[in-house]
C-alpha cells in the first residue's frame, strides 16, 4: 500500500492546513494592525497583511479540500521570513524570539518529517546569527543568550521530530487496519470507495475487472477452509505479479477487483482474458494437493459522476453475465 498517497493521509493534511491557515492568519493580522497603528512599522506591517491574504487564500482553498503541496512550502517560506524579519529589527527585550519556537511545529505539521528537519535545521542558524549580534553587548550575555536559545531550540525540534515520527507510525498501523485486507494483505473495500472518491473529472479510460472464483464453496467443501485460504492468498500473488498491487482489491470473499488506469477498452478485455487463462493453467495450494480453479471476469467502464455503489452494481452485472453464460469467461458491457 503506497502510504504518502492515500487519501486518508491527504485528509487529514487538508485538516491540519485548514486549522494552521486560520491561526496563522489570525496572528499576521493582529501583528500588522498592532505595527500599522501602534508600533509605526509600516514595512513589517504590510509584509504581515500579505502574508495574512496569502493565509487566508490557504484557508479557503482547504475548506474545498483543494490544497496543494506548494501552499505548505509557501506558508512555511513566509512565516519563516516574517519571524526572522520582525527578529532582525523589533526591540529584542519584547520577547519576538519566543515566536522562533513555533518554526519547528509548523514545518513538522505541514511538510513532515524529513522536510520537517531540514527546515528546522536551516531556520536554525539566521535565527542563532541575529540574537547572538543584536544581544545586548554591555552585558556581556550574548553567548548565554545563544545557548539558552539553542538548548531551548533543540528540545522543541526534538519533541516535534519523535512525536511526528511516532503518529506517522501510528497512523500508517491503523491506516493499514482499516483500509488493508487482513488474509491477503491488499487493499479491502473501503480502500476501493476512498479511490472513487478521489477520481478526477478528467480520468477517461478507467475500466475496472471484478474477478470471482467459481464454484469457490465446493473448493472449501472438499478441501477445507485453510486451503480456501490459501487460495486467495496464491490468487493474489498471481494478480500481483500481472498488476501493480496498489491496484488490487478485495471485495470481500473470493471477489477480487483490478483497477486499470488510463487503459483503452481492448487492452483492460485482453487484460481480463489473459488472467483468465493464466487462472485455468495454474494449479493452486500444490503443496497439500493440485486444485485447478476458474474465474469469471466482468470488465466495466467507469463514467465520471457514478457514485461507488452504481458503479459496483454495474460491475457486477457483467461478473454476473459471464457466470450465467457458463462461468470461466469474460464479459464487459
Ligand atoms: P460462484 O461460481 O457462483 O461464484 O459460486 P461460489 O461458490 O464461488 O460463490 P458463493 O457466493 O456461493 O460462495 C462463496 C464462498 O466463498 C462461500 C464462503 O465459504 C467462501 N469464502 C468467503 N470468504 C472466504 C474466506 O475468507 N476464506 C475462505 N476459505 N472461504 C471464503
Ligand atoms: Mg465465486
Ligand atoms: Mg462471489
Amino acid at each position: 500500500m503506497k502510504s504518502q498517497k492515500t487519501p486518508l493521509i491527504s485528509e487529514i493534511k487538508s485538516t491540519l492546513s485548514k486549522s494552521l491557515s486560520l491561526i496563522l492568519f489570525l496572528v499576521q493580522l493582529f501583528f500588522a494592525s498592532l505595527n500599522f497603528f501602534i508600533l509605526n512599522q509600516p514595512a513589517i506591517g504590510t509584509y504581515q497583511f500579505l502574508a495574512s491574504i496569502f493565509c487566508a487564500y490557504v484557508f479557503f482553498h482547504s475548506l474545498k479540500k483543494e490544497v496543494k503541496e506548494w501552499h505548505h512550502y509557501v506558508l512555511s517560506l513566509i512565516t519563516t521570513i516574517g519571524i526572522i524579519s520582525v527578529i532582525s529589527v523589533a526591540d529584542l527585550r519584547a520577547g519576538p524570539i519566543y515566536w522562533s519556537f513555533a518554526l519547528p511545529l509548523i514545518y513538522y505539521m505541514l511538510l513532515g518529517t524529513q522536510k520537517g528537519l531540514t527546515f528546522s535545521l536551516i531556520a536554525f542558524f539566521p535565527l542563532a546569527g541575529i540574537l547572538f549580534l543584536r544581544s545586548d553587548l554591555d552585558h556581556n550575555i550574548p553567548y548565554r543568550s545563544v545557548l539558552n536559545f539553542t538548548l531551548a531550540y533543540f528540545s522543541v525540534w526534538t519533541i516535534c521530530h519523535l512525536y511526528e515520527r511516532h503518529r506517522m507510525t501510528v497512523h500508517l498501523a491503523l491506516q493499514k487496519m482499516a483500509l488493508g485486507d487482513a488474509l491477503t494483505g491488499i487493499q479491502n473495500r473501503h480502500a476501493l470507495k476512498l479511490f472513487f472518491e478521489s477520481i478526477k473529472d478528467n480520468q477517461e479510460n478507467l475500466h475496472t475487472l471484478v474477478i470471482d472464483i467459481d464454484h469457490f464453496k465446493s473448493i472449501n467443501d472438499q478441501f477445507g477452509h485453510e486451503t480456501g485460504d490459501k487460495i486467495l492468498i496464491e490468487m493474489t500473488e498471481l494478480l500481483k505479479s500481472r498488476v501493480d498491487s496498489k491496484d488490487i482489491y478485495r471485495l470481500g470473499g473470493e471477489e477480487f477487483l483490478v483497477i486499470l488506469e488510463e487503459a483503452p477498452d481492448n487492452e483492460a478485455l485482453s487484460l481480463a482474458e489473459s488472467l483468465r487463462r493464466t487462472v485455468e493453467q495454474s494449479t493452486f495450494a500444490h503443496e497439500e494437493t493440485d486444485i485447478n480453479i476458474t474465474v469469471s471476469i466482468g470488465v466495466s467502464k467507469f463514467q465520471y459522476g457514478q457514485a461507488f455503489n452504481e458503479f459496483l452494481r454495474l460491475a457486477d452485472k457483467n461478473l454476473y453475465r459471464a457466470k450465467n453464460a457458463g462461468r470461466n469467461q469474460v464479459c464487459s458491457g
